[in-house]
């Protein structure tokens, strides 16, 4: 038996704390779905079996040790184990203490969480853990592998904290690869069972493009004299039967008839290619299927689309939209690990970056390519302009994919919730989409109720004379539903869109319009509303008539804003803090300071001034110019502005212009209630 190590020291690790809390978990844990494990650990050695392919490539050496590429599975009833068995890349003996038990990924905490709050275990693969699967059903792992660059180890555990590492001495030689022992639990022995195997691998990994060969027991008759009756048996250690034992000791003296069995390796899985298939001969379980095996996910895809391309250049690929964004869709430190590459049907890589932007990284499938040279390296790759071809064409299928799932409401509801990041980083990146990809824009409005609108649909709904877009940015819906920018163009019918995600405001500052009309911030200063002659004039004598205020006030204000000025759009609110023209939003400022600048000098420089706006029309304004008009000194005024409020100003008692600690817009919600005082 392979854990019989003479000669070799074993050396003992603890398992890092958080692989061993995950490893408490699946053990102690009921999960009714425990045979994901086979999935799992088949997903692996295809992963292996990959990565020494391709370094085959260029070094045909690298295959010497071991030239066939496949997978065994071998189960032994006496023993109670299920091996696995890869001729894949294998693992020298700093992987195996790093990969299996002393480097925690980053989705083990997350796959622990996504567990205690009810997710199933079958998503393991997903938060890259999948191979401590294997205690779902095993009370103990053996695992032996073989690196090109090193001796063959031997990794053992019991779970319970520890696992150990020997240099194997003894062990049979594997070549080059891996084999995982599993030794059953007694309640999980039905994974030893021919059909079961064959069922599992049917249902998971059909699309494995590696042999996958299960060690069979076939049982044959055959006619035997009983002296070779003997020796049969002696051949087969008690494995041969005795068949109507009676009968045919009446016919016949010396023959009779055994069932002798012998065992073989049978395939198990199919290895055409499913994109080499015609798609209108592909069933929707099939697709379903393959999409699982090279993503991992337990769920169905959202979408399809399935192409070829030919002409001056040439390939087949298979893309798909998941039905949720990954828990680490945006995370940098994450590879992507998306889009398959093969060059006639060889597997190259997963990782290509040059193969799809990075806005597009949550989709997932196969690319084969006929032109590209087989033994392409990374760098290669970097410029290679048949890329670059496959590269604009898998965006544009992308994008067709996407106007498809929109072609149904409930299924894009789905898709926005989960992607309308990427798709807003889309438009923020690429330059060449900008367009198409604005289509895909939805948001909700003044007017959208509870369905988000598209771009489109909001100019089908434009007054007339309105020639812009309106929009409103903030921190949610509700802080910028009730915003005192919102009052003129609402009292003039006209629309405005709510951009309440954070990247809103870097993908509108890129868009700048769509169908020609200009996308305009109702937040901005300088937002101008056509209006008739007689309107005009009284605004501007409203306006004289409080400049003297206006100076007063900033004054008082100082440095804490730019400028006061008579406002053109508040109808209802005193006043608001405006942005300039051509400054950051307050909710872009918001978002910077967010994101990184915790250093106070930086963010000072990097604020934008405000201009405070004053309602002419607002009671509270109309008292403060008398009183700045009146007063010499300023004294009330600068008292009004400083909190002190007079007793016999009911209507302003609420009212509370503190210029200690000005407000963004997204306090609006502070002035609309003023207003609901007034
Ligand atoms: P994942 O496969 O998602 O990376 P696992 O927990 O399943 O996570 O495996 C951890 C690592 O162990 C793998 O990334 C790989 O480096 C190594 N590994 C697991 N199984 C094999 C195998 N059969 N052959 C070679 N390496 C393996």
């Amino acid at each position: 038996m392979a854990d019989v190590h003479m000669g070799a020291e074993s050396e003992t690790f603890a398992f890092q704390a958080e692989i061993n809390q995950l490893l408490s978990l699946i053990i102690n844990t009921f999960y009714s779905n425990k045979e994901i494990f086979l999935r799992e650990l088949i997903s692996n050695s295809s992963d292996a079996l990959d990565k020494i392919r391709f370094e085959g490539l260029t070094d045909k050496s690298k295959l010497d040790a071991q030239p066939e590429l496949f997978i065994r599975i071998i189960p032994d009833k006496a023993n109670k184990t299920l091996s696995i068995v890869d001729s894949g890349i294998g693992m020298t003996k700093a992987d195996f203490v790093n990969n299996l038990g002393t480097i925690a990924r980053s989705g083990t905490k997350e796959f622990m969480e996504a567990l205690q709050a009810g997710a199933d275990v079958s998503m393991i693969g997903q938060f890259g853990v999948g191979f401590y699967s294997a205690y779902l059903v095993a009370e103990k792992v053996i695992v032996t592998t073989k690196h090109n660059d090193d001796d063959q180890y031997v990794w053992e555990s019991q779970a319970g904290g520890s696992f150990t590492v020997t240099r194997d001495v003894s062990g049979e030689p594997l070549g080059r690869g891996t084999k995982i022992t599993l030794f059953l639990k007694d309640d999980q022995l039905e994974y030893l069972e021919e059909r079961r195997i064959k069922d599992l691998v049917k249902k998971h990994s059909e699309f494995i493009s590696y042999p996958i060969y299960l060690w069979t027991e076939k049982t044959t008759e055959k006619e035997v004299s009983d002296d070779e009756d003997e020796e049969t048996k002696k051949e087969d250690e008690g494995d041969v039967e005795d068949v109507d034992e009676d009968k045919e000791k009446d016919k016949e003296k010396k023959k009779k008839k055994v069932k002798e069995v012998s065992h073989e390796w049978q395939l198990i899985n199919k290895q055409k290619p499913i994109w080499l298939r015609k798609p209108e001969e592909i069933t929707k379980e099939e697709y379903a299927s393959f999409y699982k095996s090279i993503t991992n996910d337990w769920e169905d895809h959202l979408a399809v689309k399935h192409f070829s391309i030919e002409g001056q250049l040439e390939f087949k690929a298979i893309l798909f939209v998941p039905r949720r964004a990954p828990f680490d869709l945006f995370d940098t430190r994450k590879k992507p690990n998306n889009i398959k590459l093969y060059v006639r049907r060889v597997f190259i890589m997963d990782n290509c970056e040059e193969l799809i932007p990075e806005y597009l990284s949550f989709v997932k499938g196969v690319v084969d390519s006929d032109d590209l040279p087989l033994n392409i390296s990374r760098e290669m790759l970097q410029q290679n302009k048949i890329l670059k071809v496959i590269r604009k064409n898998l965006v544009k299928k992308c994008i067709e994919m996407f106007f498809e799932i929109a072609e149904n409401k409930d299924d894009y509801a789905q898709f926005y919730d989960a992607f309308s990041k990427n798709i807003k980083l889309g438009i923020h990146e690429d330059s060449q989409n900008r367009t198409k990809l604005a289509d895909l824009l939805r948001f909700y409005s003044t007017k959208s109720g509870d369905e988000m609108t598209s771009l489109k649909d909001y100019v089908t709904r434009m007054k007339e004379g309105q020639n812009d877009i309106y929009y409103i940015t903030g921190e949610s819906r509700k802080a910028v539903e009730n915003s005192p920018f919102l009052e003129k163009l609402k009292k003039r019918g006209y629309e405005v869109l709510f951009m309440v995600d954070a990247i809103d405001e870097y993908a509108v500052g890129q868009l700048k319009e769509y169908d020609g009309k200009k996308l305009v911030s109702a937040t901005k200063e300088g937002l101008k509303l056509d209006e008739s002659e007689e309107e005009k004039n009284r605004k501007e004598e409203k306006k004289k008539s409080f400049e003297k205020l206006c100076k007063t006030m900033k004054e008082i204000l100082g440095d804490k804003v730019e400028k006061v000025v008579v406002s053109d759009r508040i109808v209802d609110s005193p006043c608001c803090l405006v942005t300039g023209e051509y400054g950051w939003t307050a909710n872009m400022e918001r978002i910077m300071k967010a994101q990184a600048l915790r250093d106070n000098s930086m963010s000072a420089y990097m604020c934008s001034k405000k201009t405070m706006e004053i309602n002419p029309d607002n009671g509270i304004m109309e008292e403060l110019r008398k009183r700045a008009e009146a007063d010499k000194n300023e004294k009330s005024v600068k008292d009004l502005l400083g909190l002190s409020i007079d007793e016999d100003e009911t209507a302003a008692a609420d009212v509370d212009v503190d210029v200690d600690m000005p407000p963004l817009e997204e306090d609006a919600n502070e002035e609309s209630k003023m207003e609901e005082v007034d």
